[in-house]
């Protein structure tokens, strides 16, 4: 149904739905019963939000649960073991067990790898000897700025990989609730041009709370590019079209452009239906007039988007409303991994197929590309040779730049399906090879702490 059609694009006020409107939902859109509890028992344990234009837009409900953008909103059987959700679903059945259940929610939660890539304890920058709240500082150029407002999103990607954030981790305290220490960590490293201000997403706060993000970071020469990191495009078009200050947010990315730097919107889309309503390309067009850029990137995940077919239409849909192609990521290991992730050898094949369709400059798009400790990783081919198969690699952006733009390779397991599972060409350079294994990690005794604070 368009948006015409239902009127949502010019009357919609933001409405979230979480674990508590589940009956409400299955009754709306005649979700089975079995589905129903499904959804209410791995919500237990895994982030769930959705809003009205996600399920009345975005969701063919003739097609669950397998429908994409079903797959990607609501919390899916397998998506833990059969013996977890049997536990969970005895012990919520006894309202005697309610501490149990408590507790093995936390377990199980601290078993899916809630902080992958070393975030907490390698990317926090120090300041006059002091972590800096809700910053990370991975590469040189760059550095990310979390604003306590924005940790929450429109809608909530079952895949994410910040999504124990959404359940109450304590990497919530860690975001700012202004950029004063932040300036003041930019003034003293002129090498940061960019600041990516992400979240969750920034785009939930209103443009006010924005621009009182923004503006200071305004004050500091040395950087060039304000990047927002967002999926509200995909999941809440509204916010540039029809939400009440969504006129006022277009005139702050003018201001930031007046004052000489580049606003780019690093807009997050899933699914090729994200781009086919009218309001989500009316969205890019508004962004773009103001002089703003226009990036997409998305991660590589089984059910939702793992054939060359939706790439192709995806990234030529961007490409048509003057977006720009930029990545497709490997899906990190974490949450619901095994549910949702693609063998790097499958991921090489979808990449190149989608990318022999595009046109030449449509081709700014690069994958499949690992978001790792080391830094970002492209699988660039496969090769073959007498010594065996091998995945091309190259460091694409890394913490030590010297390792930057460099090749190497690592034996082909066709069963490999992150960084971890590579077994590198003995003849990898030194420095390649160590920072591929990273440094040590200390260990974390209670990885999900303050699970019982609900993030929804
Ligand atoms: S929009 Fe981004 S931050 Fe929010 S749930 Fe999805 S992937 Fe995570």
């Amino acid at each position: 149904m368009s948006l015409l059609a239902t009127g949502l694009a010019d009357t919609a006020r933001f409405r979230a739905f979480g674990p508590r409107h589940i009956d409400e939902i299955a009754d709306r859109y005649g979700l089975p019963d079995d589905v129903r509890e499904t959804v209410r028992n791995i919500a237990r344990v895994l982030p769930f939000r959705v809003n009205d234009y996600v399920l009345s837009e975005m969701i063919d409900w003739k097609r669950i649960p397998e429908d994409p953008m079903f797959q990607l909103v609501f919390p899916q059987h397998g998506m833990l073991t059969e013996q977890d959700e049997r536990a969970l679903a005895g012990l919520a059945a006894r309202a005697e067990d309610k501490d149990a259940l408590r507790t093995l929610v936390r377990q199980i939660r601290g078993r899916l790898n809630p902080h992958p890539s070393g975030q907490r304890q390698l990317n926090v920058p120090v300041h006059r000897g002091e972590p800096l709240p809700g910053s990370q500082h991975k590469y040189r150029e760059t550095v990310l700025y979390f604003p306590s407002q924005g940790q929450t999103c429109h809608a909530y990607c079952t895949y994410c990989f910040r999504w124990a954030q959404f359940v109450g981790d304590a990497d919530l305290r860690f975001a700012a609730p202004h950029p004063g220490r932040l300036v003041e960590y930019l003034d003293d490293h002129p090498d940061v041009s960019d600041v990516l201000i992400t979240g969750g997403d920034p785009m939930v706060m209103s443009t006010e709370r924005l621009r009182s993000h923004i503006e200071p970071l305004l004050t500091v020469g040395s950087v060039r590019t304000i990047r927002i990191g967002t999926k509200s495009v995909a999941y809440w078009p509204q916010r540039f079209v029809t939400d009440p200050d969504a006129d006022d947010v277009l005139r702050l990315f003018e201001q930031v452009l007046a004052s000489g730097r580049n606003l780019v919107v690093m807009a997050h889309f899933s699914h090729p239906c994200e781009l086919r309503t009218e309001i989500a390309r009316r969205a890019i067009s508004r962004i773009r007039s103001t002089g703003a850029l226009v990036y997409c990137q998305a991660p590589l995940i089984a059910r939702v988007n793992d054939d060359e077919a939706a790439w192709s239409e995806l990234w030529r849909a961007q490409h048509a409303a003057g977006a720009v192609p930029y990545y497709l990521f490997v899906e990190r290991d974490t949450g619901p991994h095994d549910y949702f992730k693609v063998p790097l050898d499958r991921a090489v094949e979808i990449f190149q197929a989608a990318y022999r369709t595009l046109p030449g400059l449509a081709r700014t798009v690069r994958g499949p590309v690992m978001s790792a400790t080391c830094g970002k990783v492209a699988v660039d081919g496969i090769e073959e040779t007498p010594q065996g198969r091998f995945f091309q690699l190259r460091m694409l952006q890394a913490r030590d730049p010297a390792l930057v733009g460099r090749p190497f390779r690592a034996y082909a397991d066709p069963a490999a399906a992150w960084i971890d599972d590579l077994r590198l060409d003995p003849s990898t350079p030194a420095d390649i090879a160590a920072a591929v294994a990273g440094p040590a990690r200390p260990p974390t005794a209670d990885p999900i702490r303050s699970s019982e604070r609900s993030g929804q």
